[in-house]
């Protein structure tokens, strides 16, 4: 690859990490690989500035907005922050301070993990909470910020300001939210960040109330008043406002470093996650003096703690298929413990990666981490390697089907490109059949092995065909799991049809994406007959969603697959806008518990929330009625000790005639 071409395809993969991380709050790699990526980038257009392209992630602010939150354009922009990650860049950093202002003084303050906000106060009136976006467009998320108790509603100065800060989720909070989740059946959260990302943006404005966001505010935006940034955290007290208390001022490196260090001893101990600490310049005017980068300013800092670490040996590599024909190249190492939890694969993501790493069977290797995602390789501690060890083999035809693989020139993935490639069709059965797709129990990776491997289906669509015949052939099925596999396949039809969009696999289309774009047009073919233009200008959705989406369409495959599908009676139709709103449920705050016999937990909830109920996952006097299977136990005893209404699932399944 040539420097063009490399800078074209870290633009390209960092966009796509950053819509993951951004707009879905659900990144696919950690974020010390972004930075790993992001800093190639810097460096080679910092050598070749001529090749510096207008959609790099270096000339912008955040990721796409897309969500169902009106637009909120910020009157000033909002900066990001520069990172530096050891302390020789951040002494640089300092140096190049010190040669506009001689003798500077800092303020050292934490890096709050959470989420970015501007909150809008007129006439000491909080009147509008709006998430950071892109730096100058965000989302209006009022409603919701209303709900974190600490955000103040009234100041107690009627002033006119906006005050920048981050909305973070307590430990506490969030051990909490991952144990209700795992009740209820839902996935967990992989960090208290995303999970803070995700409640923000959350429709149900009474989930944020329940999930215990706390903030902590640390800028004025626009023009100040005070002198200083300290004389602005004071005011901000004055105010109404939490301000974290950990911070110090400092007038050299050396004091900068010993914060750094104080702050490195304290991290576990405090009930918040931070990720580093900000430096910043003191004096107001200063800071003005010194101004700002297209993305940053230049009067701070960020110092990110490097991630956690752990020294194991490579044992074998497997090449994997996913469901786009990526071949993805995956470590099984020695086991070892990573951030608390023991890992035995690590992530070798592609390629030019290994080329980069060089890694090979029997290295030793450090690995790390970051929330919950498969670690990766950092280095390889070359004095450790074995005599006589080779380059790892690039396989060069699909371990699954033999087709011999491609290197697209504008990617760095290895490609089966054999669409009647094995692994790539269960793999996209898998999706299909996964949780916020159709959300079909019963069929994960063994099951849709087994129909696959005894040809009984080749695609999604034949799922609608099968018999109970078919099911029984196979080994380890018995008669109970296949009728629930059926059933459970049989209600997957009824599904609202933003499941089906998400469970296609289009590239691009997310579970998020997906909702809005069901809620515009109402049905799929409408969505699969309209133009790139009408698709990309539905607010939010970006060209590369839109062509994304013509693209699939007008592919014989996927017009022979909506036909077969549509043949089966699955549902076209967007159901999520035709919630009743005159059933005997409807405004009724329900929760769900024990173990039901007919019905699923998520069909459960659907019936609930179709017939306009909302499900929770604790019970407490706004509790209308809690919904008791067998083996139900502390929800139902304080169901009864509140005097909580109580029903059998006979009771849900009658609401099913309403
Ligand atoms: P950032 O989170 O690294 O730093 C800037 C933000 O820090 C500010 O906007 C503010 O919200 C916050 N902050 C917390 N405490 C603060 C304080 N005391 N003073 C000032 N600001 C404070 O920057 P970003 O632009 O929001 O995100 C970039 C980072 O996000 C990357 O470095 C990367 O780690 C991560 N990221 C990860 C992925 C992924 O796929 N894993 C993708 C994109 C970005």
């Amino acid at each position: 690859m040539n420097v063009q071409e490399e800078i074209k395809d870290l633009v390209e993969r960092l966009n796509q990490y950053a819509y993951e991380y951004y707009t879905e709050d659900n990144p696919s790699v950690e974020d010390a690989e972004y930075d790993r990526l992001y800093a190639r980038l810097e460096s080679l257009e910092k050598e070749h500035p001529d090749l510096v392209r207008g959609d790099s992630p270096t000339q912008k602010t955040g990721g796409v907005i897309l969500s169902g939150f009106e637009k909120f354009q910020h009157p000033y922009n909002l900066y990001s922050l520069a990172d530096v990650f050891s302390r020789e860049e951040l002494a640089e950093w300092e140096e190049r301070v010190r040669r506009t202002i001689p003798n500077p003084e800092y303020i050292c303050e934490l890096k709050i993990d959470g989420f970015s906000l501007s909150l809008y106060y007129e006439a000491g009136r909080l009147v509008t909470a709006a998430t950071r976006g892109d730096g100058s467009v965000g989302e209006n998320v009022t409603e919701n910020i209303k709900q974190i108790k600490d955000v103040p509603q009234v100041l107690s100065e009627a002033v006119d300001i906006v005050v920048r800060g981050e909305a973070y989720m307590p430990r506490a909070s969030f051990d909490k939210l991952n144990i209700e989740r795992e009740l209820e059946g839902l996935p967990a959260f992989a960090n208290p960040r995303n999970a803070a990302a995700g409640t923000v943006r959350q429709l149900d404005t009474s989930v944020v109330a329940k999930r215990g966001l706390a903030t902590f505010l640390y800028q004025e935006a626009g023009p100040s008043t005070h002198g200083t940034q300290e004389e602005v955290l004071e005011y901000f007290e004055k105010l109404g406002f939490v301000v974290n208390q950990e911070r110090v001022f400092a007038r050299s490196m050396t004091e900068i470093w010993a914060f750094v260090e104080r702050v490195t001893a304290l991290r576990e101990r405090l009930p918040y996650d931070i990720d580093g600490v900000v430096v910043k310049v003191n004096g107001l005017s200063e800071q003005e003096e010194l101004g700002f980068t297209v993305k940053y300013p230049r009067w701070a800092i960020a110092y990110k703690f490097p991630p956690d670490l752990a020294e194991t040996e490579v044992l074998s590599v497997d090449w994997t298929v996913g469901r786009t024909g990526v071949v993805t190249p995956t470590a099984n190492m020695t086991p070892v413990t990573l951030a608390q939890t023991t890992v035995a694969r690590a992530t070798l993501h592609n390629v030019d990666y290994i080329a980069e790493k060089d890694v090979r069977v029997g290295d030793t290797v450090v690995i790390y981490k970051a929330g919950d995602i498969i670690p990766a390789v950092q280095r390889v501690l070359l004095e450790k390697r074995p005599k006589g060890s080779a380059p790892l083999p690039i396989p060069e035809v699909c371990p699954e089907c033999g087709t011999p693989l491609v290197h697209l020139e504008d990617e760095v993935a290895l490609r089966c490109v054999n669409p009647l490639c094995p692994a790539m069709q269960r793999e996209k059965l898998i999706h299909f059949a996964s949780r916020d797709a159709m959300n079909i129990m019963g069929l994960g990776p063994s099951v849709v092995s087994a129909l696959f491997e005894s040809h009984v289906i080749r695609d999604v669509a034949d799922l609608y065909t099968l018999s109970e015949g078919d099911l029984m052939g196979l080994e380890k099925v018995g008669q109970k799991s296949a009728e629930k596999l059926l059933a459970s396949i049989d209600s997957s039809r009824e599904n609202s049809v933003e499941r089906l969009l998400f469970g296609l696999g289009i590239r691009h289309v997310g579970a998020k994406a997906a909702r809005i774009l069901a809620e515009h047009f109402g049905n799929l073919e409408r969505l699969a007959t309209s133009s790139e233009s009408e698709i990309a200008e539905i607010p939010g959705v970006g060209r590369v969603l839109a062509q994304s989406i013509v693209d699939y369409f007008a592919t014989d495959g996927a017009r022979a697959l909506m036909t077969e599908l549509s043949l089966s009676g699955v549902n076209f139709d967007y159901l999520g806008g035709s919630v009743k709103s005159d059933s005997p449920v409807s405004g009724k705050t329900v929760v769900l518990t024990g173990t039901l016999s007919n019905l699923t937990r998520s069909e459960a909830r659907e019936i609930l929330e179709k017939l306009g109920a909302t499900v929770t996952g604790s019970v407490s006097r706004k509790t209308d009625f809690v919904v008791a299977g067998a083996e139900a136990g502390s929800k139902l005893t304080k169901a009864q000790e509140l005097g909580v209404e109580v029903w059998s699932e006979a009771d849900l399944e009658r609401l099913r005639e309403v």
